[in-house]
């Protein structure tokens, strides 16, 4: 069984996050530490661990977090300006949290490619 993480707490409101949306499928809240205006963190409320293990998964459970991540974007503004998805994934892109989650980050110009 995976082990609990700080994203498992937040979804159960055992340690507090600023949440913007919440419904059936998805959770976001704000990041901590955040690297843009706008710095938003989406996770399916059925636990996957990894993009790789998202990717597994029911293609219609997966179409319906991607579209999640995509309404919590517009919601907070970011459609016209346009904004970053990030899924980091293992130890090289420095994932930290093994519950999957989309970073949407957006409100400043970004460069590329990312540090
Ligand atoms: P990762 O590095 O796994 O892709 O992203 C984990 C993210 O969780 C980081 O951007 C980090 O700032 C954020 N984070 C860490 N601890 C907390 C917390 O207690 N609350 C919130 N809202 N975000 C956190």
């Amino acid at each position: 069984m995976a082990a609990d993480t700080l994203f498992d707490k937040i979804l159960r409101k055992e340690v507090p996050a600023e949440v913007v949306h919440e419904d059936e499928e998805i959770m976001a809240f704000r990041d901590i530490n955040p690297q843009a205006p706008t710095h938003v963190l989406v996770i399916p409320k059925t636990k996957f661990e990894s993009f790789a293990d998202l990717a597994e998964a029911d293609p219609e459970e997966v179409g319906r977090y991607i579209r999640g991540v995509a309404r919590v974007a517009r919601e907070l503004g970011l459609d016209e300006s346009g904004y970053r998805v990030v899924f980091n994934t293992g130890p090289q892109a420095q994932q930290t949290v093994h519950y999957i989650h989309a970073h949407i980050i957006g409100g400043r110009q970004f460069t590329w490619p990312p540090g």
